[in-house]
């Protein structure tokens, strides 16, 4: 049975859930009572691959919620993490994806220095980020979606706004060594890390935000920030191709012009659908089909029965990594959203 560890994208959409889901006592509530709510189990899934073969899984809602980064509310936010683990566990599940931001709470905060759980030790290996199939969605998605918007990468200039991640230095080592992307810029705030990076890629140009958005004909979203940035659609080169692979979105602003156009990040779709409720709540367009690529890591490696922690650790996702779960991808059905 393969799990995924979820979570809401801020109090409001989980106020709103609440009332959909039919809890409206727990709709009217405010961030203290998220911050004292258990992990729980609340959908149960069936996927079949296109080989025909059919696996069975759990959606965990660890009831962490962005704002608990924002406040500094930190040690709820670790405890929110470690629970949705250990209830994960308990629950006999054998692979897990840690979705959103439970995988980079994880790893700011050095959570595999804390295995025990009251009566549980965590199993690590029973735990995947995701973030090596997100990285080779996201570089599928800049190879195919430039195509159909008309970008020519052997000319393009490709930002990549929070390049030092887990994911973003995954995506710039691809588009580094398998495509013939004209440019890299590199955005993030420690420079340190974007200089090592630098160094690693031997190439891309270390650049703030402002400066670079002018500059590229496509960029790549994945920053870990827990609110959505304005930007005005002047400062766009246009035509341009947005990826946004942050979830929460990195973008918040609507962006309305026909040569801007914005991608959905990390997401894949499913060539038959899926039995579950969980994407209609995060508002995926096609729910029984869309879904994060981190969540399909878990179910490709239940299919392959590679119980193992694939994708672990910061910023050491290989594009050999990154091609090997491209093709289990591919021979269970599953393709990069495009345009
Ligand atoms: P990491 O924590 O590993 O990396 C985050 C990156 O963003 C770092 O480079 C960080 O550098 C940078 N960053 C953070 N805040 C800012 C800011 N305000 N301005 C510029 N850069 C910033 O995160 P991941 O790579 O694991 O995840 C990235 C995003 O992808 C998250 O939003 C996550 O929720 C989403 N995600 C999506 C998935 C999907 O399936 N679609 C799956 C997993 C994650 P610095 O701190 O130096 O600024």
């Amino acid at each position: 049975m393969f799990g995924l560890i979820g979570h809401l994208t801020s109090l409001q959409h989980a106020q709103l859930v609440a009332r959909e889901l039919g809890y409206p006592e727990y709709a009217d509530q405010g961030l203290d009572f998220w911050c004292s709510a258990p992990p729980q189990i609340v959908d149960s899934i069936s996927v079949t691959s296109v080989t025909g073969q059919k696996i069975e899984g759990r959606y965990v809602e660890s009831c962490f919620l962005p704002e608990m980064l924002a406040n500094r509310r930190i040690k709820t936010a670790t405890r929110k993490i470690l629970n949705a683990m250990a209830h994960a566990q308990k629950n006999g599940i054998n692979i897990t994806a840690l979705g959103g931001f439970s995988s980079i709470i994880f790893e700011n905060f050095n959570l595999n220095k804390f295995p025990q759980v009251r009566n549980i030790k965590l199993e690590f290996e029973r735990f995947t980020t995701g973030n090596t199939h997100t990285a080779y969605i996201i570089c599928r998605q800049v190879e195919q979606a430039s195509q159909q918007v008309g970008i020519d990468l052997s000319q393009a200039t490709v930002a990549i706004c929070g390049a030092t991640g887990d994911i973003g230095s995954a995506v710039c080592r691809w588009l580094d060594k398998k495509t013939d992307v004209q440019d890299l810029l590199l955005i993030a705030r420690n420079q340190d890390r974007l200089q090592e990076l630098q160094a690693e890629l031997g190439r891309g140009k270390i650049m703030a935000l402002e400066t670079a958005l002018p500059l590229a004909d496509i960029v790549v979203w994945v920053a870990s920030m827990p609110k959505g940035l304005e930007i005005d659609t002047q400062t766009f080169k246009k035509p341009c191709l947005l990826i946004d692979g942050g979830y929460p979105k990195n973008l918040a602003t609507k962006l309305q012009n026909p040569d801007i156009h914005v991608l959905n990040g990390g997401i894949v779709e499913h060539s038959l659908d899926i039995e579950w409720k969980i994407m209609q709540i995060v508002n995926m367009d096609v729910p029984a089909r869309q879904l994060f690529a981190c969540f399909a890591e878990s179910m490709l490696l239940e299919f392959e029965k590679l119980y193992t922690n694939f994708s672990w650790g910061r910023n050491q996702i290989t594009v050999d990594k990154m091609e090997q779960i491209g093709q289990i991808s591919v021979k269970h059905g599953f393709r990069p959203l495009l345009v």
